[in-house]
């Protein structure tokens, strides 16, 4: 599954049936009176709102909505079947915008869930002739069409909030860590850079399915990024727009002796505050990854320095999914106990959909 933002999607509701011209025929009566039913109304188009649905992929795949259209009336005073209706779940959180040739307007917004609205509104069906007979027209030849159903065009746009932010230099792992904790499959390689666009995992609780936690992938920051000097500084707008961030150092990057250790979450940190104070304040787990690089002695010093200086550090291996459980549990409590940010996490309005990358999911997001 791919996770996008918006998509544009056509609702047609379902035309009312024509009315029926039919006359009574009996033994012995040789012209009955008018007995056309009336046609049945056309299916209308519901969007209903669903916290069990995430992105609207779906609905880049396919465009076109339409509900039943009404049956025709029949004789004998037959009115003919309603059309169906039909209910597209959307993700909670989705607004819908109507375009025209004018622009666009919002029609809904899908805050709450079960909120239903509707799309398209089905066409009434036609009066057969029955209904015209009256004392001066006996035999009404004659029966209404149904009316045609209602159709608009609307974008979908979901706008969904980044609870965590991973954050680290190129190569520390943070595209595996992402796909080892979560449903998404991002893009692995061996150089940096590989993460070229953000990208987000989404983990959900097995017991509420309507918890869930959404973490945001950052493209390697860079060192003097926040100057413009690389990719970074684009990217890091990202960041912004998070609860918490999980801070990722490879242990290659964690010299064994030495002063500081740390040294390279510092360097991370000095960036963030360059860019923005905010930022760098908020709050941040800290994690080594590629434990399994280093020797049982070497891991049990390091975490012994953690513990001497102070320091709350997860040590783990994403590779061999060591120490994941409990950096996962860590991140679920930060989420609880911090509120989300307001403002949205933004894809990079240049950065277009990559279809070659089909296997990967991601959620594009726009503010
Ligand atoms: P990102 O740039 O931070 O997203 O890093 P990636 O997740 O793309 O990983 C960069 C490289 O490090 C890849 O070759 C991964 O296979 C490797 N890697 C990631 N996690 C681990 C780990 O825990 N142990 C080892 N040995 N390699 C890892
Ligand atoms: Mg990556």
């Amino acid at each position: 599954m791919r996770f996008v933002d918006e998509a544009v999607i056509t609702a047609r509701a379902g035309k009312g049936g024509n009315g029926c011209v039919s006359f009574r025929r009996e033994k012995f009566v040789p012209r009955g009176g008018p007995d056309g039913g009336n046609g049945g109304d056309g299916g209308s188009v519901y969007a209903k709102a669903s916290t069990r649905l995430l992105s609207l992929y779906d609905f880049r795949l396919r465009r076109q909505y339409e509900a039943g259209n009404g049956q025709g009336g029949m004789g004998s005073q037959c009115d003919g079947r309603k059309g169906d209706d039909l209910t597209l779940e959307l993700p909670v959180g989705t607004q819908l915008y109507e375009r025209s040739a004018g622009g666009e307007v919002l029609l809904a917004d899908l805050s709450e869930p079960d909120q239903t609205v509707l799309l398209a509104r089905g066409g009434r069906g036609g009066k057969g002739n029955e209904h015209f007979k009256s004392a001066t027209m006996r035999a009404p030849r004659f029966a209404q069409k149904g009316e045609p159903g209602e159709e608009r065009t609307l974008r979908l746009e979901l706008k969904i909030l980044a609870d965590a932010g991973l954050l680290g230099l190129p190569n520390a792992g943070k595209s595996t860590f992402l796909s080892r904790v979560s449903a998404a499959r991002p893009k692995i390689a061996d150089y940096p850079f590989t993460t070229l666009t953000p990208n987000l995992g989404v983990l959900m609780d097995e017991y509420d399915p309507d918890r869930r936690m959404v973490i945001a992938d950052i493209p390697g920051l860079i060192e003097g990024a926040h100057a413009g000097l690389g990719l970074g500084d684009r990217f890091l707008r990202h960041v912004e727009r998070t609860r918490f961030l999980v801070h990722i150092l490879s242990v290659e990057d964690v010299p064994m002796e030495g002063e500081n250790p740390w040294a390279g979450f510092d360097l991370i940190n000095d960036e963030l505050a360059a860019f923005d104070p905010e930022l760098a304040a908020r709050r941040q787990i800290e994690v080594v990854n590629k434990m399994d690089l280093r020797s049982p002695e070497e891991r049990a010093a390091l975490e012994a320095r953690a513990g001497a200086d102070g320091r709350r550090v997860f040590f783990v291996s994403a590779k061999e999914n060591w120490g994941l459980d409990a950096l996962v549990k860590e991140m679920w409590a930060m989420r609880d106990e911090l509120a989300p940010h307001e403002a949205l996490l933004r894809c990079a309005d240049e950065t277009p959909v990559d279809d070659d990358i089909s296997d990967v999911e991601v959620i594009w997001v726009r503010e």
